[in-house]
């Protein structure tokens, strides 16, 4: 584990139930909840329950088990709203924003999936 890793970051109290989430389906190694502030119809956040920061970290340092669960996590979570392009849905978009650069608000890797309406480009244009 990432020796930087910040236990008091907003979703690790959200893992040790120190503060309450719209849960939309939780695993042994994973837990999608609703975004406070949605910027979608559908926004969920889906994190792994271990302490990482980054997608990067998460793929080099977690087990298998955890990588499993977390990958299909995400897909049932896209199962379950409805929104899984290959079974006739609509279609979404996934995020993961990751440090400085990334522009990441909450230090414990997390994806955002979104979903509900046409989401335009991926990025603005940097200027
Ligand atoms: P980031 O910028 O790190 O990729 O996104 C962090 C996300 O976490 C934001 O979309 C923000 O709305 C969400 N968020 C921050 N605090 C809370 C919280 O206490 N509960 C939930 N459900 N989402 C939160």
């Amino acid at each position: 584990m990432s020796q930087s890793y910040d236990d008091q970051n907003i979703f690790a109290k959200i893992l040790r139930g120190e503060i309450p989430n719209d849960t939309v389906l939780e695993t042994e190694h994973s837990l999608a909840f609703r975004d406070i502030q949605p910027q979608a119809p559908e926004h969920v956040l889906v994190i792994p329950k271990g302490a990482y920061v980054s997608y990067g970290q998460f793929a080099q340092e977690a087990s298998e088990a955890e990588i499993v669960d977390y990958t299909r996590a995400i897909g049932e979570v896209c199962a379950m709203l409805g929104i899984e392009p290959a079974r006739g849905g609509g279609g979404f978009r996934m995020i993961s924003n990751s440090g400085r650069d990334g522009v990441q608000e909450v230090p414990h890797l997390h994806v955002h999936i979104l979903a509900g309406r046409p989401l335009g480009r991926m990025l603005a244009r940097a200027e």
